[in-house]
């Protein structure tokens, strides 16, 4: 079964060996304090620095899932009023758990065809901005250009970005947020049950000056532990393992997000051009996400698609939340292969 669902997702065919020789070089029994768990974690983080461009002034942090990265957010950085901006679910699931945790919340949705306006972003209450820059549930995106304007209209805020669904598929600019996450079951093209969370020094004196140290994830203990390639925890030995062969491969992150919009160009002309059975979502072009792309049609024909997709081996992402009977996803992450795109595509010239 080729996996086009975006997340979990297609692993990287290498990760097959790398996983036999965790086991062989005795990754999966090694102590989380022992010299060789911290080898392991040093290049790991230094993997994620060279190939994502990631700044040198930001820290780079070890969390299990980009939901931990929410509550973590909400704990560590903020204290009296949160403020969301999304246009789908997981950006509003972001600002639920975050009601729970923080006494104020400033909810901004907007709608998912409109391009933000960040001039109008201009915020004189709350601490924290939080966007979702890849919005996985309806294929839509908010440039970085965008982000940085909203930072700049907002020189007292934090911004934290979820990124979980692009990191390591599009190049981001980090410098124009102060905190970016990601599980790697997405772009990274790695199994669930880790993530990585990237941090300005301008975010940890935030963390230091709130000084929460009321849980195990509280950010100042993972500051502490991470300046020894540590975690509080034991963390998940064998994913940060993966994840370092993973990064010492792939291609620098210019290069991917090169191949990432090519071959979203072609999906864009196919179901523009092409197609009239089947259309992406989001009309307008300019906020369509390059990782995750939402195909509307009718339930009758979605659920026909998916059917015959899975029979000849091809699994396609269901629709996410109020979009599931009217929508299909597919991903384009890296971990794809050229031949399994076009094999997607053969099979939906039948259905257009
Ligand atoms: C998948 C996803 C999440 C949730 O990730 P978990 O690792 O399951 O916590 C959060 N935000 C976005 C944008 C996602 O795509």
């Amino acid at each position: 079964m080729i996996s086009f669902y975006p997340g979990p997702s297609r692993v990287y065919p290498k990760v097959s060996r790398y996983m036999q020789d965790a086991y062989k070089e005795g990754v999966l029994s090694i102590n989380h304090r022992s010299n060789a768990f911290m080898e392991i974690s040093k290049k790991a983080i230094n993997g994620i620095r060279v190939k994502l461009n990631v700044p040198k002034s930001y820290t780079v942090y070890f969390l299990t899932s980009a939901t931990e990265c929410w509550e973590v957010i909400a704990e560590s950085f903020v204290q009296k009023e949160s403020i969301h901006i999304y246009n789908g679910a997981f950006g509003e699931k972001w600002c639920t758990y975050t009601e729970k945790l923080v006494p104020n919340v400033g909810r901004k949705p907007f709608d998912r065809e409109v391009q933000l306006n960040a001039d109008q972003l201009k915020f004189n209450t709350g601490e924290l901005i939080c966007i979702t820059q890849n919005e996985t549930s309806n294929g839509t995106q908010v440039s970085t250009d965008i982000i940085k304007v909203v930072k700049k209209n907002n020189p007292n805020h934090l911004i934290a970005i979820d990124a979980t669904s692009s990191m390591a598929g599009i190049a981001l600019d980090f410098s124009v947020a102060d905190i970016w996450f990601a599980s790697v079951q997405k772009c990274f093209g790695l199994p669930a049950g880790l993530a990585v969370m990237i941090c300005s020094p301008r975010a940890l004196e935030r963390a230091q000056s709130i000084n929460n140290r009321k849980h195990y994830n509280s950010m100042l203990f993972l500051d502490d532990m991470i300046k020894r390639a540590q975690t509080p925890c034991t963390p998940n030995v064998f994913n940060i393992y993966l994840l370092m062969r993973v990064m010492a491969e792939v291609k620098e992150i210019d290069s991917i997000h090169k191949m990432i919009t090519g071959r979203f160009k072609k999906w864009e002309t196919f179901f523009d051009t092409k197609s009239y059975k089947l259309n992406l979502l989001i009309k307008n072009p300019s906020v369509r996400s390059h990782t995750v792309l939402a195909i509307e049609s009718t339930p009758l024909h979605i659920e026909k698609i998916k059917t015959q997709a899975a029979k000849k081996g091809l699994l396609l992402g269901d629709g996410y939340g109020e979009l599931k009977s009217t929508t299909f996803r597919i991903a384009n992450f890296p971990a794809l292969r050229k031949n399994e795109i076009d094999k997607l595509m053969d099979f939906l010239y039948d259905f257009i």
